[in-house]
């Protein structure tokens, strides 16, 4: 336990003037410490699908100081994105997604580092993406991308924060490795229902949504209070309804089932939880 903690600590880096005057006022949160803020300095994020979802909670981890992001995102810029993609920008369309996403972060916060690939998640390019990533946000809207970035994950042991919506709904939970099931245990099967596809959308939904799972990915990287293990958040703004369900590990699960923890996994986990080491 003593020597990952100090493998851990080594990676801290010191924070400049202007970053610590920009998370001033967060490290006034009661326990939020200059130390939560450099984790989170230390940390380097694959934002898997840079839409509403994954855009929105970009700009949040930018905004609260994290030290890299990995841009996801295959295809140009169309005006039919624009109702809630707010990475993006009118004179934009027809370009590049992932570049547009870049330059406003850089715009927004220039001490956080974007690395970009104008590329779908498949099994071909994911260690790649997932290389220096203590976290992936699994924002793409088809299963079989979702599927890659899980099994990959856990493979790897990477923590993930899975989160889908549709039209008024949405979902949200974590993936620790050898923690929590995994996406495989509460999805063994694709749900027709979440299939890339034209599917309606509210953009403040997916903006809520991604604001989430950058609370999520922060505590996860920080260790600052606790994230959802074990549960799915479901909700239906449509009746500004919020429910809960316990969720389980399937003991048949061909991915997650007999999981080892793996040296990355300790690493970004030692210290911050009493389950890690
Ligand atoms: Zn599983």
């Amino acid at each position: 336990m003593e020597s990952c903690i100090l493998e851990a600590e080594e990676m801290i880096p010191e924070l400049n003037p202007i970053e610590l005057e920009r998370c001033r006022r967060q490290m006034m949160l009661p326990d939020f410490t200059l130390e939560h803020q450099k984790r989170l300095k230390a940390s380097t994020a694959l934002i898997a699908g840079i839409g509403g979802l994954g855009g929105t909670a970009a700009v949040y981890l930018a905004v609260a100081g994290i030290g890299k992001m990995i841009f996801a995102h295959y295809g140009n810029l169309t005006i039919s994105n624009m109702n809630r993609q707010i990475l993006m920008k009118h004179d934009w369309i027809g370009k590049s997604r992932v570049a547009q996403g870049k330059k406003t972060i850089e715009e927004i916060n220039p001490d956080v580092e974007v690395e970009i690939y104008d590329e779908r998640i498949a099994e071909v390019n994911i260690d790649k993406l997932l290389n220096d990533a203590q976290i992936a946000l699994s924002a793409r809207p088809n299963f079989q991308e979702r599927r890659i970035l899980n099994n990959a994950c856990i493979r790897l042991g990477i923590p993930m924060t899975e989160a889908a919506m549709n039209g008024m709904e949405g979902y949200l939970f974590n993936i620790i490795p050898g923690i929590t099931p995994c996406l495989n245990c509460i999805y063994p099967e694709d749900n027709p229902e979440w299939e890339e596809r034209a599917f309606p959308v509210l953009g403040a939904v997916s903006g809520m949504l991604g604001c989430l799972m950058a609370i999520e990915a922060i505590k996860i990287l920080t260790g600052y209070r606790e994230p959802m293990l074990n549960r799915l958040l479901y909700f239906d703004t449509g009746r500004m309804e919020f429910k809960e369900f316990k969720t389980y590990k399937r003991d048949d699960c061909i991915i997650c089932k007999r999981l080892p923890f793996s040296k990355h996994q300790t690493q970004i986990l030692s210290g911050l939880y009493d389950y890690s080491c």
